[in-house]
């Protein structure tokens, strides 16, 4: 039994849009991992441990739909900084898949997940695809591992090819693997660690990890049904750099959007990850099935792809969430900056109204939890998770705001958690993760990056 009172913040964000966005000055009451009330002034329970939000803002944790942990060794490297897409999936992940062991995924993990919780976060979904010789199932199991101990809501989205890229198509750095090879090992995951229920804290997700380049086409749909068969849900990328446009018009005479159609890629259990370049036809279509979207701006800006349309999807109706995607193509994996910059840039193409503060952090928590079917998790009300951050505003970057309410997004930078709440438990306690060495996992990541040079 855990029961805490958050008490006299400034102000609290719910994750809903319009009129309810905003819960105003209230205290918030959390017992046993849900929140059950939330008014003014609450009174305090005999059981309740008090949390001090005076000078702070509480917002739903952040939910991350697309990411790969296992780069979080593999920042900056000189050789694809300045590369596209393609070269720079030569240049970086690709030579050092087979160079990766279940230590070091561990060592990467813990350093992505630790950004992630000391920006917010609570639920990752980590599109992994290192399953090189030597590497495999160890690699996942120690995702898990490491998501339990520091204690965040891991959704795998387990990566796969089935085909060698010929010399001139786009680069690959799976191992190819066969459909059936696929589905026993996504079905092995499913019984290990699948959880269902509205606020599960562990997930498995099919995803090979692009539909046009990695898969033949005939292997879509079975992996597909058997996804669908096992009650999980379907990503991928989509659309990242216009080769995939350009693929699909020459290879198959459609878009990328009506290729996924075609084999039965489109629904609300499939989300992509990007969309930069879409037509409006494509948008239409994704609307219409309900399937969402992952969108990685800084990542986007990094490898130069391109912006996707964000705000005219939202009006379609397609539902948006928000990813760091891998630290490799996108030093940072925090996500106070990712927000603070899906919601400056739609602003730059679009004009001061393009997105509201409110539509960005609906974004990226009860719409995370849309596009991975989290029932109970993503925004701040009674009966649902108590995933939920306490920012401090006790630094100069917030001193002379008129609207706290908006802190953490419209002033970005490094925000302090005063309090992270993961299922209702303590994650983060004034800036810190409990029980993490920061010093030694530092030291470890240098290590790593020699052996990975
Ligand atoms: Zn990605």
């Amino acid at each position: 039994m855990s029961a805490y009172l958050i008490h006299d913040a400034e102000a609290v964000m719910t994750g809903h849009l319009g009129a309810e966005a905003r819960a105003g000055r209230v205290d918030i009451r959390v017992r046993d991992g849900v929140i059950t009330e939330m008014g003014q002034d609450l009174p305090p329970h005999a059981d309740d441990e008090r949390l001090d939000a005076r000078g702070c803002v509480v917002y739903p944790g952040w939910i991350n739909t697309h990411h790969h942990l296992f780069q979080s060794l593999l920042k900056g490297i000189p050789g694809g900084i300045n590369q596209p897409l393609s070269k720079w999936l030569g240049a970086v992940p690709q030579p050092r898949l087979e160079r990766m062991t279940p230590e070091l995924v561990r060592i990467a993990a813990t350093v992505g997940l630790a950004e992630l919780l000391l920006s917010g976060t609570t639920t990752c979904a980590d599109h992994h695809y290192v399953y090189a010789p030597g590497i495999g199932a160890e690699g996942t199991a120690a995702l898990f591992e490491v998501a339990e101990e520091l204690g965040v809501r891991l959704v795998v989205c387990r990566g796969a090819a089935t085909l060698v890229p010929g010399p001139n198509d786009f680069p690959q750095s799976m191992k190819p693997e066969t459909v059936g090879g696929v589905i026993r090992e996504v079905e092995t995951l499913s019984t290990r660690y699948h959880q269902r229920g509205p606020r599960p804290l562990r997930q498995v997700v099919m995803a090979p990890t692009t539909p046009t380049f990695s898969v033949r086409p005939a292997d879509l749909r079975p992996l597909a049904e058997a996804a669908r068969a096992m009650g999980l849900r379907l990503h991928t990328h989509l659309s990242e750099t216009k080769d995939y446009v350009t693929h699909c018009r020459e290879r198959h005479n459609c878009t990328p959007v009506e290729f996924c159609a075609r084999h039965d890629w489109l629904g609300p259990d499939v989300w992509f990850a990007h969309m930069v370049h879409a037509t409006d036809e494509e948008l239409r279509l994704m609307a219409q099935t309900g399937t969402g979207v992952s969108h990685c701006p800084q990542s986007n800006c990094r490898l130069g792809s391109g912006m996707a349309r964000v705000p005219n999807m939202a009006a379609a109706g397609i539902p948006i969430s928000l990813g760091v995607d891998g630290a490799a193509g996108n030093e940072a994996a925090d996500m106070i900056q990712e927000v603070h910059m899906a919601w400056l840039l739609h602003r730059a193409l679009g004009g001061p109204d393009a997105t509201k503060v409110e539509d960005v952090i609906h974004w990226a928590t009860a719409g995370g939890a849309q596009v991975l079917g989290f029932e109970g998790v993503g925004v701040l009300a009674p009966g649902m998770a108590a995933d939920l951050a306490v920012y401090d505003l006790g630094q100069p970057r917030y001193f002379g705001l008129h609207d706290p309410a908006v802190a953490p997004v419209v002033a970005g930078g490094s925000a302090k958690v005063r309090h992270l709440l993961m299922d209702g438990t303590p994650r983060v306690v004034n800036g810190t993760i409990p029980g993490l060495d920061l010093d030694r996992l530092q030291a470890l990541a240098a290590e790593a990056v020699t052996r990975l040079h």
